[in-house]
């Protein structure tokens, strides 16, 4: 029975007029494109749950709703929140409504999925694995040193660099010459060698049957160019929404345009002052150019009301990114009174900066906050580490997103490699990973090994036909026995998963006993590992969605938290996008941290740091700490190596903003110690340059 929509009476008059766009009643659907930009905090992202919720209300099938994110965790988060919306009016099952809407995913895991499908069609082998960042790096490096390019050459680019690059060119669909003249001048000299090495890269993927992360969308956006796949895929797909449309790239802008050409069905949701990917080729440009492309059926909407912030915390923000230059004209305002202002709170330097945050989050707590509703942001992974050493020192749990992911640690990867390698022998960064495991085989005889590995049927043969060098003869029929048994027909399939990953980690346990001395607590991960993999229905799945979207690392294990425990987020400024919390604490507000590396930037590039501060600032509900260290440690990231730089406070508050906070110290002058001057000069390393300075 149909209970009438109350969940509209919710909305204001805007976001009504989002949600209901092209929607006339049951069976009745009919939309044009449509852009919704707005400011952040303005319920854009709730906005985009109601309109999906709306439309199924309406009749639209859930399974031919495409539905993008920036996330994993972002989708998973507005699957739930639609299927509760329309199960309501609906009366039906709420888990019907989430396993209905799986097409709900970031533009890479969607890809893959779809590439899998199409893989016979298209040439490709479905058994591809795909390579995260660091597998590319590698698989760059094998290919540089069989070309015979020394890394050891004067300024050659490093694996990292060239990855880098590679990405940069595919993703902007731009010659590789404009990428290195605009952003890595420097390696102007080895034009010529990248290209073959590039060249090289792409030959040996294919050979290898691997893809990495930007040849999911390649692929995909190649499917979309040939005419009768396209109308295919396009055709599975009534609705196709995305959230965050200003951190899209050219590609993925091209994508969509191939998915729905004439904008029917199409919505797009962002705010271009919280474009912050340029430097993976995000275009501001695929936002702004909306409207024209579709010229003119395509309708925007704006959202004016914040209902996040509290009005000072809002205030601030505008005030900050209103100096920014090209954007939508916006008008944010909220009604949430305060008299709490945010704050800019000066220390001397991160010891401090580490002791107010870890003060403050407990005060919080005895407030009845709890650690979920905090979170502490910074502009590099790095910058938060006083703060972690202090946070376990007084027990307070925390868990760090865009930091360490639990795969990075090599024992994980390890046992991934050795499934990868069972999945897909041809993969050679996993080859050499795995048997590199095994005592007394060195790489040459690895490089051998591998090369006899023509197909993924061709890998018992072959294994079976090697005879091992003398040192590894005690290892190699364990290793024989685990591949016969990863290969067998059960395994691979849903039925012999996840046992098939129990039967790596007992292979695997004598090996983590030989290569690490904490085996312990690594074998403890891996049984967490295992947990994972219980949720996943198969092999395939388990691999490339771990790839894709790793879990992230907590204080006390490398694992993903247990979900009923309270724990405080520790976040990248990129990770925290679209998220709220009631405390929120920016580490590091000085020139040189936001925006980083004062050196090299670009006026598009500090325009860039700009909108993260801006987008730091608007994830805080009731209150915002801004620290500014007098000093902070850089890690040989100057040409000078390691050492302490005197700080400014960040550029984006100039004197004329500063009404809009309040300006404090810690500790309080009464309660701190007498300055220990000597001591303190003695305990940091200015370097000589500093010295000499002070000394004129
Ligand atoms: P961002 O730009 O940071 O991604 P957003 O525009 O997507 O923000 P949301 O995250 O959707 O904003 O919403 C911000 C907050 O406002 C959420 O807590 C949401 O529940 C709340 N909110 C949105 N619309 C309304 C409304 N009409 N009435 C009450 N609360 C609302
Ligand atoms: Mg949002």
């Amino acid at each position: 029975m149909m209970q009438p929509a109350a969940y509209l009476d919710k909305l204001n008059p805007q976001q009504r007029q989002a949600v209901e766009h092209g929607v006339s009643g049951p069976g009745a659907i009919d939309a044009g494109p449509l852009l919704v930009i707005a400011g952040a905090g303005s319920g854009k992202t709730n906005t985009l749950a109601h309109r999906v919720a709306h439309l199924i209300v309406n009749g639209a099938d859930p399974r031919r709703i495409l539905l993008l994110t920036f996330s994993r965790r972002a989708a998973a988060e507005m699957t739930r929140r639609v299927a509760r919306i329309a199960s309501h009016v609906l009366g039906a099952n709420a888990s019907v409504l989430t396993e209905g809407l799986s097409w709900a995913g970031t533009f890479h895991g969607i890809g893959a999925r779809l590439l899998r499908d199409y893989a016979p069609q298209i040439g490709l082998d479905a058994s591809f694995t795909i390579h995260d960042r660091e597998d590319s790096a590698d698989l760059m490096n094998l290919v540089r040193h069989e070309l015979g390019f020394s890394r050891t050459e004067k300024r050659f680019p490093t694996k990292g660099t060239l990855v880098s690059i590679y990405s940069r060119a595919v993703n902007a669909e731009q010659k590789l010459e404009e990428v290195i003249g605009r952003f890595f001048p420097w390696v102007a000299g080895w034009s010529d060698e990248l290209k073959a090495l590039f060249a090289g890269y792409v030959a040996a993927k294919q050979a290898q049957g691997v893809l990495d992360y930007d040849d999911l969308l390649l692929y995909w956006a190649q499917m979309m160019a040939e005419p009768s796949l396209a109308a295919d895929i396009s055709a599975r797909f009534d609705h196709v929404l995305i959230d965050e449309y200003q951190d899209t790239n050219k590609l993925q802008a091209s994508i969509l345009l191939g998915l729905k050409p004439d904008g029917r069905g199409l919505t797009v949701v962002g705010d271009d002052a919280q474009s912050i990917y340029s430097f993976r080729a995000a275009s501001i440009r695929n936002i702004l150019d909306f409207p024209g492309h579709f010229s003119p059926r395509a309708d925007t909407i704006m959202l004016e009301q914040n209902y996040r912030s509290t009005q000072p915390i809002l205030a601030a923000a505008n005030a900050v990114i209103d100096f920014a230059s090209e954007r939508y004209a916006k008008n944010l305002w909220s009604e949430r009174a305060s008299a709490e202002r945010p704050l800019l709170v000066n220390v001397r330097d991160e010891i401090e900066q580490a002791n107010y945050v870890a003060t403050r989050v407990l005060e919080y707590r005895e407030e009845g906050i709890a650690l979920k509703s905090q979170a502490v942001l910074f502009r590099a992974s790095h910058h938060s580490g006083p703060l972690e050493v202090e946070l376990t020192r007084r027990n307070i749990p925390f868990v760090k997103f865009g930091g360490l992911k639990f795969l990075d640690s090599a024992h994980v990867k390890d046992v991934l490699g050795v499934l990868r390698f069972a999945e897909n022998p041809r993969d050679r960064v996993a080859g050499f990973r795995v048997l590199k495991l095994l005592n007394g085989l060195g790489p040459a005889t690895a490089g051998r090994v591998l090369d006899t590995v023509g197909s993924n049927e061709a890998l018992l043969p072959a294994l079976q036909a090697f005879t091992p060098p003398r040192a590894a003869a005690q290892d190699w029929p364990g290793f024989l026995d685990l591949m016969r048994d990863l290969k067998s027909t059960r395994a691979g399939s849903p039925a012999g998963w996840p046992a098939e990953l129990d039967r790596v980690r007992q292979w695997y346990e004598p090996v983590l006993e030989r290569l690490h001395e904490d085996a312990q607590s690594r074998q403890s991960d891996l049984v967490q590992l295992a947990q994972i993999a219980a949720t996943y229905p198969s092999r395939a799945r388990f691999l490339t969605e771990l790839t894709l979207d790793p879990p992230d690392a907590t204080s006390d294990h490398a694992g993903p938290p247990h979900l009923d425990e309270d724990y405080l987020i520790l976040s990248t400024i990129h990770s925290a996008k679209g998220q709220e919390w009631k405390k929120v604490f920016v580490l590091n507000a000085v020139d040189g941290c936001i925006p980083i590396d004062l050196g090299v930037g670009t006026r598009d590039e500090i325009e860039e740091e700009r909108r993260l501060l801006y987008v730091a600032m608007t994830r805080a509900r009731d209150s915002l700490h801004l620290m500014l260290p007098q000093r902070f440690f850089t890690h040989g990231q100057s040409a000078r190596g390691d050492r302490h730089v005197y700080a400014a406070r960040t550029r984006f508050i100039p004197p004329r903003i500063l009404a809009h906070f309040t300006a404090t110290a810690w500790p309080p002058a009464e309660a701190a110690a007498p300055a220990p001057r000597m001591a303190e000069t003695a305990r940091i390393d200015i370097g000589a340059r500093m010295r000499a300075m002070w000394s004129q």
